[in-house]
């Protein structure tokens, strides 16, 4: 199953490689599995050469909800990227801005940051990280009921505030509104053919936004995108042909 998966994607990328392809990767979950902790989502060497292999043939871009220098930590390296969610992007050293009105934006997040204390002793073993701009909240070691019970009210404050919601794999973030990764690979790739991928709800906007492109989802779960490989191993068993082939 998996394996044709595997050749599908192979196939499919070959039928547009002499197009010189972009490639949107999603970092987490997708090029390194999930961790209870990540800020230590390091790259490892492996990921790292074939990165810049990558680099080096294609245009290619890190699509992730992080900072971008956050990412330049992780990876080691300052790599193409579009970084919170699609609010900003990194093009050759050059920084550019997607989000309107962003300072509003910066104080409606940071008045969320400052009732930390309240939600820490609402909702025991939530960790709330400032994404500038966004609010993450990591709820790895809270029930399904805190959860729902956060995201109710979360969902409450962001109405209030005009800000957008998130949901994934034990995160809910809040982020100025009109940020998505979708529309920012729409903007950076103009039409070419590229290589979407994602593992999470925040890439699906990615997928659907994009959907004349190859889209490829890494895990279990409900996805518009084309083909579904199994692991971060088969996504980077994929890369690895796409960068000798
Ligand atoms: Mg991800």
């Amino acid at each position: 199953m998996s394996q044709q998966s595997l050749i599908l994607a192979r196939n499919s990328f070959d039928s547009i490689k002499a197009l010189n392809p972009f490639f949107f990767l999603d970092y987490d979950g997708t090029l390194v599995p999930l961790i209870t902790e990540p800020e230590k989502a390091f790259a490892d060497e492996e990921l790292k050469e074939l990165l810049r292999k990558l680099y080096s043939k294609y245009r290619t871009f890190i699509v992730t909800g992080r900072s971008l220098s956050e990412m330049d930590a992780l990876l080691g390296m300052k790599l193409n990227s579009i970084g919170w969610h699609g609010a900003m992007a990194r093009v050759d050293g050059k920084l550019i801005y997607l989000m309107e009105d962003a300072e509003y934006y910066l104080k409606a997040i940071d008045s969320l940051m400052e009732l930390q204390d309240y939600f820490v002793k609402k909702y025991p073993g939530l960790r709330m990280m400032d994404k500038n701009p966004g609010v993450l909240f990591l709820l790895w070691n809270n029930s399904e009921k805190q959860i729902v019970d956060l995201e109710t009210e979360l969902r409450g404050i962001a109405h209030e505030r005009g800000l957008s919601v998130i949901t994934g794999k034990r995160i809910i973030e809040l982020i100025p509104p009109g940020t998505g990764k979708g529309n920012a690979v729409k903007k950076m790739r103009n039409g070419s053919p590229c290589v979407v991928t994602g593992d999470d709800n925040t890439d699906e906007d990615s997928f659907s936004k994009n959907e004349d492109c190859i889209t490829i989802k890494v895990g279990a779960g409900k996805t518009t995108a084309k083909i579904r490989l199994d692991s971060v191993e088969e996504m980077r068993e994929f890369l690895r042909y796409t960068v000798i082939s």
